[in-house]
């Protein structure tokens, strides 16, 4: 505390981000970052956009970026062309955090209370502390499913990550509708940072969006595209909301995005065969693990993500997730009332499942 903050400052609880370990030997499994490499033609792009202009000094980093990044807003129109959006339909910030910081601020910040799970996503509570944003937590049911009928109350704008975070479990397409459809007063945000993880064929409400003009779905390139260290996120709404977002964005930094993460973000949206290729590798090495947890005793939800949330009915899991710390492995506990028996683990590649579990065989 200091007597030089402001009353706001004072009163904010920050959020606390997964460790970021200084040491490389770690395996890392406890922030979600996809294991393998981003598209090699983002870090191609990346590399050329420094040698621009024919000089590879990097001088093109004197110049301000575009600050309505449309080449980066044309490609994300292009992947969803199918569900008819348009760049007017896409708004981008600097990780899909800040798109939902300005979210809350510019969409969710009404009269009435926000709704979201009990279980989800812990930047949520952070934001609405930040903004002065009222809010009401939903409980999930005993199965850790969100359920739609308890989002069709009044309310001043619904958000909740599909699939939801740390539980990984999945809400079907037309559950998501019914809430959406339900509640034509206000906003609700799908945040939609594991959703590429889902199946093969991806259930994204980017489906619903031109139905619905109440609907925001949120996305990231943090995670299935590789990119969590060029922070790049964007939003897909009808254009009225995001014309708001962008009154919001304009009057906090016009320049969100660097020129390095517009150039690899345009490439790695791009690349559908490098993005295929890795999340299928993703999706694989999650069911593998989670077949072989269970022959350790484990009890693992239904995981849509890139991640499982895990807990073994004979060992504490607080425990175990020092007792693997030990061993260099690193996962995510989290304690909070009806999950603290849970472990939150990133799926690694397959060399590091196979760590993780010979740890575990050890630790039991
Ligand atoms: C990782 C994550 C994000 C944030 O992603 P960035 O784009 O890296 O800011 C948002 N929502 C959920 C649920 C996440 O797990």
């Amino acid at each position: 505390m200091s007597k030089y903050w402001s009353a706001v400052t004072r009163g904010l609880t920050p959020y606390v981000p997964g460790e970021q370990p200084k040491l490389s030997k770690l395996i890392k499994l406890n922030t979600n970052e996809n294991p393998y490499p981003p598209s090699p033609q983002a870090i191609a792009a990346i590399t050329a956009e420094l040698s621009a202009n024919g000089k590879a000094d990097g001088s093109n980093l004197r110049l301000y970026p575009d600050p309505n990044a449309d080449r980066l807003k044309a490609a994300v129109a292009r992947h969803f062309a199918s569900a008819g959006i348009t760049p007017a339909h896409v708004f981008v910030g600097n990780g899909s955090d800040e798109v939902l910081a300005h979210a809350f601020q510019g969409l969710l910040k009404h009269e009435r209370p926000i709704l979201y799970p009990d279980i989800t996503y812990s930047f949520y509570p952070v934001y609405c502390g930040l903004y002065g944003i009222d809010y009401e937590q939903v409980a999930l049911n005993a199965q850790f499913e969100l359920e739609a009928d308890a989002y069709l109350k009044p309310n001043g704008g619904i958000i909740f990550p599909n699939p939801n975070a740390p539980t990984g479990r999945l809400l079907p397409l037309s559950e998501v509708e019914k809430i959406v459809a339900g509640n034509p007063d206000s906003v609700v945000v799908l945040d939609e940072a594991y959703i590429d993880f889902a199946a093969l064929e991806i259930p994204s409400a980017v489906s619903l969006v031109s139905r619905y003009p109440n609907l925001l779905v949120v996305h990231t390139l943090s995670k299935s595209r590789s990119l969590a260290g060029l922070r790049v996120g964007y939003a897909i709404g009808q254009p009225e909301l995001i014309a708001g977002l962008e009154r919001v964005k304009n009057s906090f930094n016009s320049y969100p995005l660097d020129r390095l993460a517009l150039a690899g973000a345009v490439a790695a949206m791009e690349d559908l065969r490098h993005f295929e290729q890795t999340r299928k590798a993703v999706m694989k090495s999650r069911d593998a693990l989670v077949a072989e947890m269970q022959k350790l005793g484990f009890d693992t939800l239904p995981s849509a993500a890139n991640f499982i949330f895990t807990r073994h009915p004979q060992h504490d899991a607080a425990t175990l997730s020092a007792a693997l710390r030990e061993r260099s492995i690193i996962v995510r506990h989290f304690r909070q009332s009806r999950i603290e028996q849970y472990l939150r683990i990133t799926i690694g590649t397959d060399d590091e499942c196979m760590l993780l579990l010979a740890a575990l065989r050890e630790i039991l």
